[in-house]
């Protein structure tokens, strides 16, 4: 997961991409958009198999797996198992799945569902395109890097992302939705050196004392990387949080597009005044309880 904040801002603002058929409806449940774009993570602690839709440690099938992983399915699974895949995290392919069901959502008209898949589609496409997603050292610690991970994906946005710009253009018609997403995944790991090197430079020619600060959060006080490491971190990056979410932001646009082109361009204007049923944000209430409890053990970042 990118932190909250990234998810969120990933989301909101892919609905501005989006042609003048559809983004009167995406503008209208932008709210909701937005704020279920975290979903996802939140069930990881209370749904089963809910984890590793989100990585895929793709360096734990060796050298260059990246190129060589099978990019569907069904020949993945003839190749390494689908108990093996599910272990190592099968974002790629998810991504893929909840693009069908999307597309499906839209081709029969429920409303309720194209709302819930487009916020968790996004999701899971924003993820895809995080480096540290697409590695077993995904927290950095395995090469003394601990932390790594929500600092690049939740401190860095959170500190520089107001200046990003994030003007991506128009959403496009995507021809292959799995080859994407798989590109995505590509462009994010071979980032990934930078982030790890760049890390561990930093962390060499900087005092000691200097590394982390002390923030208060509500009545905590948590050690957080100090502004300025995180600062000169996100210089050495030379723009690589802000091309990774704009990248994110594009895809995302243009998959719902996608969706919605394959569903034959369904009149989305008549759904503009639909509403969640006090039922159903009753529901969203108790997901939301039942992550605190965090029943299920999940990989930790720092923003649960
Ligand atoms: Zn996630």
């Amino acid at each position: 997961m990118w932190g909250f904040y990234a998810h969120q801002q990933i989301n909101r603002i892919a609905v501005f991409t989006l042609p003048i058929e559809m983004i009167g409806f995406y503008k209208h449940h932008i709210q909701y958009i937005t704020e279920n774009a975290v979903n996802p993570d939140k069930r990881r602690y209370a749904v089963e198999g809910e984890a590793p839709r989100h990585f895929i440690d793709i360096d734990v099938y060796g050298d260059s797996a990246i190129y060589k992983m099978p990019r569907y399915w069904k020949d993945a699974v003839e190749k390494y198992t689908e108990d093996t895949l599910v272990v190592y995290g099968v974002v790629p392919w998810h991504v893929n799945q909840m693009r069908y069901r999307l597309t499906d959502a839209m081709r029969i008209g429920d409303v309720k569902a194209i709302l819930v898949l487009s916020s968790d589609l996004g999701h899971y496409i924003a993820d895809a395109n995080v480096p540290l997603h697409t590695t077993k050292n995904y927290n950095g610690q395995l090469t003394g890097q601990h932390g790594i991970h929500g600092l690049w994906e939740s401190r860095l946005p959170e500190l520089f992302s107001a200046k990003y710009d994030f003007f991506v253009g128009k959403a496009r018609y995507i021809d292959n939705p799995q080859l994407e997403i798989w590109q995505g995944a590509v462009r994010a790991h071979e980032a990934l050196d930078s982030v790890l090197y760049f890390e561990k430079e930093l962390t060499r020619i900087i005092e000691s004392d200097k590394k982390y600060a002390f923030e208060t959060r509500g009545r905590n006080t948590v050690q957080v990387y100090s502004r300025d490491f995180s600062k000169k971190y996100h210089e050495m990056l030379n723009g690589m949080v802000e091309r990774q979410m704009r990248r994110a932001i594009e895809m995302v646009g243009s998959f719902w597009y996608t969706c919605w082109i394959d569903a034959g361009q369904p009149d989305l204007d008549k759904f503009r005044s639909f509403q969640f049923s006090d039922e159903e944000l009753k529901k969203r209430k108790i997901e939301l309880e039942e992550w605190k409890k965090k029943k299920i053990e999940s990989r930790q970042h720092e923003n649960n």
